[in-house]
């Protein structure tokens, strides 16, 4: 499928645009699920200074969707209309600084901050080795794992919003609970203060191994999925709630409920959106009858069905 070009329009109404426009980008090559269609339009922006620029021109009817790294991402068959926004190479440094903190761009991966705070000895951000996402998405999931969280550690974010205003936000700001924040939806983060807390470098390279070795034996991490699915209900475990529930290794067509991990999916190959979408619901509907219990969705779902 193609979306109707807006690319020429667009390139009139920002003739000093740096980033670069793809049109019809094709998403599925950028998730971990490895399914979905196109972007309408993908943009990527030379820095935060030409994302404002862009937003700030933008026809206001246009709609517009951020992604990172795609872990936590179903993107469905029918493609996201409007503009696809990946942060890149401009977003992405990540530095150590006086008082066991750590600046990073939305675009560095999890993983690039707890080394980056390894190797300044900064304990407290080892967990971000256990989440395989880029930052913005920390910011926006409340990202954590292994006992940590990102409202745990963060000072402060950067963001634009759909009007290319710039704006902070402090932790408290950001209104964090489970995987929620509370910062409207239209906000591209863009960088992230953390703090951390003086630590013995030989240690936060134990746990962060530590952490590296239990999610290799615990979690499909080669797979193609998006991570646990369901958020887990208060006073439960969704994988417990979906194992009692008997869907263990359920099939779709090729989605399939991990046998390792059963609140992961896993697109085995040959899987569309819609098949996992499915198998997501079908999860949904039988815990309900067996416990009565309501699961909701952790993985984001954009775009539109295949019409
Ligand atoms: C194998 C595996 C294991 C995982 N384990 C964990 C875990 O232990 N703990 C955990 O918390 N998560 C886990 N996840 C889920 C996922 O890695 C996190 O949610 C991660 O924070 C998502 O980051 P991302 O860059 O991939 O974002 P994406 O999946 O691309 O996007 C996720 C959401 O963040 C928004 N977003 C992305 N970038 C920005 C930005 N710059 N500004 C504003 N919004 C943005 C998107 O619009 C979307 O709503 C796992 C996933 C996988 C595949």
């Amino acid at each position: 499928m193609t979306f109707p070009d807006i690319i020429s329009d667009l390139r009139v109404r920002t003739p000093a645009l740096r980033g670069r426009l793809v049109p019809n980008q094709p998403l599925a090559e950028l998730t971990w699920f490895r399914v979905g269609g196109p972007a309408q339009l993908l943009f990527m922006p030379e820095d935060e200074q030409d994302l404002s620029y862009f937003l700030a021109h933008l026809p206001p009817e246009i709609p517009v969707t951020v992604i990172g790294l795609g872990s936590n991402l179903i993107v469905r068959d029918g493609g996201v209309p409007g503009v696809v926004i990946r942060l890149g190479r401009g977003f992405s440094n990540v530095v150590a600084e006086p008082g066991q903190r750590i600046r990073a761009g939305a675009a560095v991966p999890d993983v690039k901050v707890a080394r980056a705070a390894q190797d300044a000895g900064i304990a407290g951000l080892a967990f971000f080795r256990g989440i395989p996402g880029a930052i913005g998405g920390a910011l926006r999931m409340n990202g954590g794992a292994y006992g940590g969280e990102t409202k745990d550690v963060l000072v402060a974010a950067r963001g634009v919003d759909r009007t290319g205003r710039t704006r902070v936000f402090s932790n408290a700001e950001m209104q964090y609970s489970y995987r929620n924040c509370g910062v409207p939806d239209d906000v591209i983060f863009t960088e992230a203060l953390f703090q951390g807390s003086a630590g013995d470098p030989a240690i936060i390279t134990a746990e962060m191994d530590k952490i590296t070795e239990s999610r290799e034996t615990t979690q499909p991490i080669k797979s193609r999925t998006g991570g646990s699915t369901f958020k887990n209900p208060p006073g439960h475990k969704a994988w417990q709630l979906i194992d009692a529930a008997g869907c263990r290794g359920l099939t779709i067509r090729a989605a399939q409920v991990s046998e390792l991990h059963c609140n992961f999916l896993i697109n085995r190959g040959g899987a569309n959106a819609a098949d996992i979408e499915t198998l997501g619901e079908t999860v949904r509907s039988r815990v309900r009858e067996i416990s009565g219990v309501e699961l909701e969705w952790e993985i984001k779902r954009i775009g539109a069905e295949r019409g």
